[in-house]
């Protein structure tokens, strides 16, 4: 049994965030060849698990960057929470200092009533500040952020500590590059927590024990396999945990420089069905090592 680990942002999905037709047909045919599909993302699973219902397809899900593992049948077989008192101290310093966030938990994704208000004035604050920016790229950015599903709006951070659900993920969000820097520099040197990014303008915060790479091992573990020949294809800071364990790495071309330079490969971009491209070579170089 061999493993094909895929990224969903800027990697399975299009500028849409739909997944293809093509991408479709290849998983399937994957699927259907033996090789076991996994959905390795930062997103939450009830979220990956709409966008996999509306495809049609049904993989194992690693959700918010490898806090959570789910079956092909939905059931949750891991998850890795943070420490409430540690949520608690995140969430203070980053309201403090008006940062834009959002906490996963396996019901919900909670962010702040005022806070899409509090994401779009960041935005127009930079415009007056750096003509260079490109606003319209920004607002579009922006507006990626909001298209997920399980959004639970609430009053402060101290609605959310009440929630009775465990904590999977932090994210938070800045267009000012420095702000954002503080908040990497703030978390990453807590023994206790993982900072990675999926995207320019945030950062994700979960259990050090919670990365994609660690989740793939994971299952890989539980289904008696391994990831020596195992595929992962991403495009962000996030999956380079994943690039780390299997023998088969792909950026995507939409990828940065330095993502591409640590992959074996570069398919295409997400919007020319990159996946696909990247599994058909993957089956081609399976069938030759035969
Ligand atoms: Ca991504």
């Amino acid at each position: 049994m061999s493993f094909i680990a895929i990224d969903l942002d800027g990697t399975l999905l299009n500028d849409q965030n739909e997944i293809s037709e093509e991408n479709i047909k290849a998983i399937q045919s994957a699927q259907e060849k033996g090789f076991e599909v996994v959905i390795s993302t930062g997103r939450a699973y009830f979220d990956v698990q709409m966008i996999c219902e509306k495809a049609g397809i049904s993989p194992f899900v690693i959700g918010t960057n490898g806090a959570t593992i789910h079956a092909k049948n939905g059931e949750c077989i891991s998850s890795i929470t943070l420490a409430k008192d540690c949520v608690e101290s995140i969430l203070q310093w980053l309201d403090e200092r008006n940062y834009y966030y959002e906490v996963f938990t396996d019901q919900a994704i909670y962010a702040l009533k005022k806070g899409k208000q509090q994401f779009s004035n960041e935005i127009q604050c930079l415009k007056s500040a750096e003509l260079d920016t490109d606003i319209a790229d920004l607002a579009k950015e922006a507006e990626r952020q909001f298209d997920q599903f399980g959004y639970v709006l609430v009053e402060s951070y101290h609605d959310i500590l009440e929630q009775a659900e465990e904590f999977n993920n932090i994210l938070a969000c800045s267009f000012d590059k420095v702000k954002l820097e503080e908040a990497r520099n703030q978390f990453k040197i807590v023994d206790e927590l993982m900072v990675v990014s999926s995207a320019d303008h945030n950062i994700e915060i979960t259990n050090k024990r919670a990365t994609k790479g660690m989740a793939l091992e994971k299952l890989a573990f539980m289904l008696n396999g391994t990831l020596e020949r195992a595929m992962a294809i991403g495009d962000s800071n996030n999956d380079i945990s994943m690039f780390e364990k299997v023998g088969y790495n792909v950026a995507m071309g939409n990828a940065k420089d330095e993502i591409k330079a640590v992959c074996i490969m570069t398919t295409l971009t997400n919007v020319e069905n990159g996946v696909a491209y990247a599994i058909s070579r993957y089956m081609e170089s399976f069938a030759a090592a035969k």
